[in-house]
């Protein structure tokens, strides 16, 4: 029996987590959970009975709650659920920072971390990778593309690795000529033709910045140089993502684009359970051809963004996720055109001199002022 802790239990992907857990009822418990939405965390609280509950608010009735279950308040109570001592993998499937300053403390109680949420380790990579060697935690992929090369590596020795191949569909606006894309609506952008996800990363699938994303994600969770992962558009999403060793042989990994896979991977580990009801495996025989291309160069600017940002190092990455996710909550909200989302980045980006301390503070401090540039640059052309 493991036991979990699931922050953003809320979201797609803290829900998919349940849906995992209500197929294995004797593999798998929830201690706790945490997410901000008080009604679906009241529900989600009577359904599997978790010994805690973190409101990542201060808004909200106690009494919608079980009596037996403890309920923590505040953004800090997902720091206390992710190091509560009975926890033994620590599920992140929050949004954007907001997994951050849990992510860090999970690593340093030396859980087993099960990450979903890209940014924390895009922003404080080294600061959660040298907590992780001192005190033992575990990162454990359930990014698709992650998720593949983890199992794609499995038995290889790191010195056979040449370079890792992360697919991309190319997103909801893949088809559109450029020219247009300053008119896309937000409903046109989270259209995203294979995978059902989150609004955040639907919109950052449409720019390429989650691909971007991807690659420092993978950076830290392989411990490989930048220049040795690369992109490739591959509009099925059959292959999530391929691993060429050292011989010049290509190791693919193949499935159905739904995220419950990869979820239950990083919990079942070293095992391999079936899928829950209802959740279909790959079907080989009728799967559409695969084809694979390069992305035309200028045509991603959010992903070209997002290397700058991965080269430049420091606290880059953590403007570079700030800029974007201010950027996308006013795309969303229909503020700024989709083509403002690379412009706002970019310019942070320009705006930006960095420090050579790189801790928590730094990256928090580095988000902060980022969403504060995008604020103030939205305003000024209103
Ligand atoms: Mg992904």
């Amino acid at each position: 029996m493991k036991t979990l802790a699931i922050l953003g239990s809320t979201g797609s992907i803290g829900r998919q987590t349940l849906d995992i857990v209500a197929a294995h009822p004797e593999r798998l418990r929830v201690l706790g959970i945490a997410a901000r939405n008080v009604e679906t965390l009241a529900a989600q609280a009577h359904q599997f009975k978790p010994g805690f509950v973190g409101v990542a608010s201060d808004v909200g009735d106690e009494r919608a709650f079980p009596a037996a279950t403890t309920v923590l308040w505040g953004s800090r109570s997902l720091v206390e659920i992710a190091v509560h001592p009975d926890v033994d993998i620590v599920v992140v499937g929050t949004v954007g920072r907001a997994g951050l300053e849990a992510t860090v403390a999970a690593v340093r109680a030396g859980k087993r971390v099960a990450i979903a949420n890209k940014e924390p380790l895009v922003m404080a990579g080294a600061v959660i990778t040298a907590a992780a060697a001192a005190q033992g935690g575990v990162l454990l992929p359930i990014d698709s593309e992650h998720s593949a090369l983890w199992q794609c590596l499995l038995g290889e020795e790191k010195a056979s690795v040449d370079s890792l191949y992360l697919t991309a569909s190319g997103g909801a606006l893949r088809d559109y000529d450029p020219a247009q894309l300053g008119a896309v609506t937000p409903e046109q952008a989270l259209r995203h033709p294979t995978w059902s996800m989150g609004p955040k990363v639907t919109i950052d699938s449409a720019t390429l910045m989650n691909k971007g994303l991807e690659v420092m994600e993978a950076r830290w969770l392989f411990d490989l140089p930048l220049e040795r992962i690369k992109v490739v558009l591959h509009p099925t999403s059959t292959v999530h993502a391929m691993v060429q060793f050292a011989d010049g042989v290509v190791k693919a990994q193949l499935g159905a684009p739904d995220m419950r896979a990869p979820i239950q991977f990083a919990l079942s580990y070293p095992a391999r359970w079936p899928l829950p009801a209802g959740v279909e495996g790959l079907d080989v025989a009728t799967t559409e051809p695969l084809t694979f291309a390069a992305p035309a160069p200028g045509r991603w600017p959010c992903l070209d963004l997002a290397l700058r940002a991965g080269y430049a190092g420091g606290t880059y990455p953590a403007v570079l996720c700030g800029a974007d996710e201010a950027a996308v909550d006013y795309f969303l909200s229909g503020r700024i055109s989709f083509t403002r989302i690379p412009e706002l980045v970019a310019g942070a980006l320009d705006a930006h001199t960095t420090g050579d301390a790189l801790d928590l503070d730094a990256v928090v401090a580095a988000d902060s002022w980022a969403r504060d540039y995008c604020r103030r640059a939205v305003e000024a052309n209103a």
